[in-house]
C-alpha cells in the first residue's frame, strides 16, 4: 500500500489492488500541495469534517472523477442538496467500498461547512480507520484534541498499523499531545500531518518524533515532504 501526503491532512493512499483513497482533499487553496486538482482521480474521497481546510477540492474533484463523498450524515445531506454521489456514515459504523472497509471513529473537534457563504451544519468531526483487504489498518486521525478512547478503543480494539495525526497546535493537539496519542494507538508507523501549512501551525516534526521515542521506541515516525510516497509494507514491521 502507498501511502501519498499532499500536504496539511490531505492524503492519497492507493491499495495493491490500486483502489484510489482521497482524504480531505484540501489541494488547490493549499500553500504546500504543487499537485493539480485534475491530476486526482481518486475511487473514493474521505472527508473527516467541513472545514475548508479539510473539505478542500472535494466538490469539484467529485464532479470529475464520480467518486463518491464518505461523510458524516449532515455533511452527506448537504452534498445531495448539490447532487453530489455521497456515502452517509457516522460514528462507529462502517461500510465496504471496492473490497475496502471504512470505519467511521470519533475525534474531538468542531465541524461546520464554511466553505459557503452561510456556513452549514457539519455534524461532529469524525476520524477514519480504513482496513484493507490483507488486515493492513491505516487510521487518519482528522482534526482532533487528546481523548481517552484513542487507547481504549481505537488503538486497544481496532489496532492500526499506520496513524495519521495532525501535530501543528492551535486547533488540534502539538507535538507533545500528538505523541501521547500515537503511544495510546500504538501503530507501527505514525506520520505527522497538520504542520507548516500556515503560521499558527509551524512545528517541527523532529520534536514530534523525539517524544514519540521517548514514549515508545518501537513505533517509527515517518516525517514526510508534500508531493512524497510511503510504502508500507506489512511483512516489515512483522513481530
Ligand atoms: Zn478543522
Amino acid at each position: 500500500m502507498e501511502i501519498r501526503w499532499l500536504g496539511h491532512s490531505a492524503f492519497e493512499i492507493i491499495s495493491d489492488d490500486n483502489v484510489k483513497i482521497l482524504i480531505d482533499p484540501f489541494i488547490s487553496n493549499n500553500p504546500t500541495c504543487q499537485v493539480p486538482v485534475e491530476e486526482l482521480n481518486p475511487d473514493i474521497i474521505l472527508l473527516t469534517h467541513g472545514h475548508s481546510d479539510h473539505f478542500g477540492d472535494a466538490l469539484e474533484i467529485s464532479n470529475n472523477t464520480n467518486a463518491p463523498i464518505a461523510c458524516i450524515h449532515e455533511i452527506s445531506l448537504f452534498l445531495a442538496k448539490q447532487g453530489i454521489r455521497n456515502i452517509s456514515v457516522n460514528i462507529g459504523g462502517s461500510f465496504i467500498y471496492r473490497n475496502v472497509k471504512f470505519t467511521m471513529l470519533d475525534a474531538k473537534h468542531s465541524s461546520d461547512i464554511d466553505i459557503v457563504e452561510e456556513t452549514v451544519p457539519g455534524g461532529s468531526a469524525a476520524s477514519f480507520l480504513i482496513t484493507f483487504e490483507d488486515g493492513t489498518k491505516v487510521f487518519h486521525a482528522g482534526d482532533t484534541g487528546l481523548f481517552g478512547d484513542m487507547k481504549d478503543i481505537i488503538g486497544d480494539i481496532y489496532k492500526p498499523d499506520v496513524v495519521l495525526v495532525p501535530i501543528g497546535d492551535k486547533f488540534t493537539m502539538g507535538p507533545f499531545e500528538a505523541a501521547l496519542a500515537t503511544m495510546w494507538l500504538n501503530p507501527k508507523v505514525v506520520i505527522p500531518m497538520h504542520y507548516n501549512t500556515f503560521p499558527p501551525i509551524e512545528q517541527d516534526p523532529a520534536i514530534f518524533a523525539n517524544f514519540v521515542s521517548q514514549f515508545n521506541p518501537n513505533i517509527d515516525v515517518v516525517v514526510m515532504n508534500p508531493d512524497e510516497y510511503f510504502e508500507f509494507n506489512p511483512e516489515d514491521y512483522q513481530d
